[in-house]
């Protein structure tokens, strides 16, 4: 027989962890489990312990780890619980790991998604907070590892997947004209700018045609996800901000187009169900099952197309203004992002002001070169600083 991919899946409690574990579940044959990670949840992770049986878990408390082993012992599972931040570098860059899943929300991957990338991991690459905040330097240590990094957002990884070829110096030079990078526009597309400041957390928590954890789901709504999908196509496929443009396609059936010099555009479509980039991305460059539905090209009956508004969401252009102004405008834009959509989600500040608040932080901050990790890591604590002192001004 041959050997399992040993995988390791990063906030796998999360939604994109468990349809990653529901796809890996379908394969025994060639995937094993080396480690499971979540925030806090150790009843959600021993129940995934108890199903797969891995060597590790990580939980970020002592106080929820403890809790975990507990369970682990009682049960008689023989699973290793580690805690803390470095647990997760040490499971993402472990010997015997092939694949890692980065699927934890927000910027805690960063300093791990440079272990893994330095160690030559196949990183499975959800997590796009990470490459907003660090693009750079990650696509850097993504080099020298000799990392293979594949995209599981759903629009990355459907460019990927009509790419010509997958390793690309820049998009010219394989005739790509642009990308074009479709967005279902979130709950509120047909709602007016007034409208939209008295949207509660509830509606904004309600996406049309994704399930998704809360932090992406209000992203969506705002339309930053989009700006922070953009600002992660330049660094996964070397495109100028030109070369990228949003395209409002509300039945998400296509997942993103690439037209060529040609005049050709190729899409890839599918039933929104993340289990396909997951299956694609986990099986590359073969196929695998996913356990998704085929596409009912009849019921799904039209397709339509429309500009994204970027006045109504100003979130979208902030995004295409610090890919322009380049250096540390992104670090910023995503730690300004994660504070505001907090404090919305606890109801400290509206949804209006979601955008407001990251323009504020980007206009008082030095947009300046990066050079290091530790220079990041500054820019990314002063920038929520600043957003948090602007939620109390307020
Ligand atoms: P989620 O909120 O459902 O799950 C997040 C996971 O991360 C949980 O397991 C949680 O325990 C863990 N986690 C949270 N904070 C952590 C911390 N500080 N340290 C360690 N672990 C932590 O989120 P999700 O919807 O699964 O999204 C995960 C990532 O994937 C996000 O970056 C999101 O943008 C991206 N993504 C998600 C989807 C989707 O369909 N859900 C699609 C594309 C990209
Ligand atoms: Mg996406």
């Amino acid at each position: 027989m041959p050997k399992l991919q040993q995988v390791t899946i990063l906030g796998a409690t999360g939604t994109i962890g468990i349809q990653t574990l529901n796809v890996v579940a379908q394969h025994p044959d060639k995937f094993g489990v080396f480690a499971l990670t979540a925030n806090s949840n150790a009843e959600g992770l021993f129940e995934q312990c108890l199903q797969f049986n891995p060597q590790y878990a990580v939980l970020l408390s002592e106080g929820s780890a403890e809790q975990l082993r507990q369970r682990l012992k009682q049960a008689a599972i023989s699973t290793e619980v580690l805690c803390g931040a470095e647990a997760l570098d040490f499971v993402s860059s472990h010997p015997e790991v092939d694949a890692v899943m980065a699927a934890i929300v927000g910027s805690a991957w960063l300093l791990p998604a440079i272990s893994a990338a330095k160690a030559g991991k196949r990183i499975l690459l959800a997590n796009k907070e990470t490459l907003v905040m660090a693009g750079k330097l990650f696509m850097q240590a993504v080099e020298e590892g000799g990392a293979t990094l594949l995209p599981i957002d759903s629009e990355h990884n459907a460019i990927f997947q009509v790419m010509p070829n997958k390793k690309t110096a820049d998009l010219e030079s394989v005739g790509i004209k642009k990308i074009l990078l479709t967005a279902s526009g979130g709950p509120f597309r047909h709602a007016t700018f007034e409208e939209l400041a008295h949207v509660t957390v509830k509606q904004a928590l309600n996406h049309p045609n994704w399930v998704m954890g809360p932090k992406i789901t209000i992203d969506s709504a705002t339309l930053m996800n989009k700006g922070l999908e953009v600002i992660e196509a330049h660094w996964l496929f070397n495109a100028k901000p030109e070369q990228i443009e949003v395209v409002v396609h509300p039945q998400s059936v296509i997942h993103s187009m690439v037209e060529y010099i040609d005049g050709s555009v190729l899409a890839q479509l599918g039933n929104p169900d993340m289990r396909t980039p997951i299956a694609y991305a986990l099986g590359y460059p073969d196929r695998l099952q996913s356990g998704v539905n085929s596409l009912d090209l009849f019921k799904t009956a039209r397709l339509d197309f429309e500009r994204p508004d970027t006045e109504k969401f100003p979130c979208l252009r902030l995004a295409f203004d610090c890919l322009n102004l380049g250096g540390n405008a992104a670090t910023i834009l995503n730690a300004a992002n994660e504070v505001a959509v907090d404090a919305f989600i606890k109801e400290k500040i509206e949804f209006n002001d979601i955008p407001r608040l990251i323009e504020a932080v980007l206009n008082a901050s030095n947009i300046v070169e990066v050079s290091s990790i530790s220079m990041l890591l500054a820019t990314d604590a002063e920038s929520r600083l600043r957003a948090q002192e602007w939620i109390t001004k307020r």
